[in-house]
């Protein structure tokens, strides 16, 4: 009887602790958003988000000279890939990507991307169109063929208690700036934060974007459009409102720097930088200072 009693009492204790371990980690978990490094002879853009039970979604991936950077880092976080958001058929942006899909054997299981047809790179992106072909090719790779979904407008993605929805979509009436401004929009909630990824998104999509989904802007993290200059408008950013800004920007673009110092170039990159700090930014993440990893609740 003695017996009986300590067996239920160690049964309990047991059961108490695993359970306690049990809320410990739930509570523990959270979301990684990684900004990976530039590497300063170009601009890029590549970022990762791992979920809280470790599903990765990958946004872009940066040039093929950021291959060996995002195969590192896809590989701490799992190995493979569940969502990968392609935002425009940039090679800043997709280099990486094709490289990976050619030469690898990384498991990817969803490709969101928005495209026209070829004729319309060629007509409106044609000293682009190299690499262009090259990524439509890479589209018909056995790998990844079935994997690819073409979303639709304000489509809502459930990703691990993560809710993708997308704003943007190619916009094929914009045929100045054209490629930047096929750039698909993306907002990540994760119930207690939003992130916001632009891509390149230049002026027409920021009006198209505040014509058509104002209420849906303000966010806590926006990735600042087009490397962090003469890309989305001050009005647009002003909607956003963000916190946190992430800046897929290398040394020199973030100091304007064309060879003889700070502010000696022809980008926009200051002007970005003061509308951005007139709307009291907490923190910048700059690609620059390499890859960097952000928990968010
Ligand atoms: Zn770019």
């Amino acid at each position: 009887m003695k017996n009986k009693k300590i067996y239920i009492s160690i049964t309990f204790i047991i059961i108490f602790c695993v359970f306690s371990i049990g809320i410990i980690q739930t509570k523990n978990k959270t979301v990684e958003l990684i900004q990976l490094a530039q590497i300063e002879s170009r601009q890029s853009m590549g970022y990762l988000i791992k979920t809280k039970n470790n599903k990765l979604i990958a946004i872009d991936g940066g040039l093929k000279e950021n291959t060996q950077n995002l195969i590192e880092n896809i590989n701490e976080n799992g190995g493979k890939v569940d969502y990968w958001f392609l935002t425009h058929v940039h090679d800043d942006h997709l280099g990486a990507f094709v490289e990976i899909v050619k030469n690898t054997d990384i498991q990817i299981d969803n490709i969101f991307v928005s495209l026209n047809d070829l004729s319309w790179y060629e007509q409106y992106e044609s000293s682009r169109i190299d690499f262009t072909k090259e990524f439509f090719q890479t589209l018909e790779n056995e790998k990844i063929r079935d994997k690819i979904h073409n979303p639709q407008l304000n489509e809502i993605i459930n990703i691990d208690g993560i809710k993708a929805e997308i704003l943007g979509i190619r916009n094929p009436e914009f045929t100045e700036n054209a490629g930047n401004e096929q750039s698909m929009v993306i907002k990540f909630d994760t119930g207690k934060t939003t992130i916001l990824i632009l891509g390149d998104t230049g002026v027409q999509s920021s009006e198209k974007l505040i014509e058509t989904q104002k209420d849906k802007l303000k966010s806590d993290i926006v990735q600042v459009a087009h490397h962090g200059q003469a890309g989305a408008t001050e009005e647009l950013y002003k909607l956003i409102n963000p916190k946190i800004c992430l800046w897929p920007t290398p040394t020199w673009l973030w100091n304007n720097d064309a060879g003889s110092g700070e502010n000696t170039g022809n980008w926009k990159t200051f002007e970005t930088r003061q509308w951005l700090e007139n709307l009291n930014v907490q923190q910048n993440y700059i690609g620059k200072d390499g890859n960097v990893t952000i928990e968010i609740k």
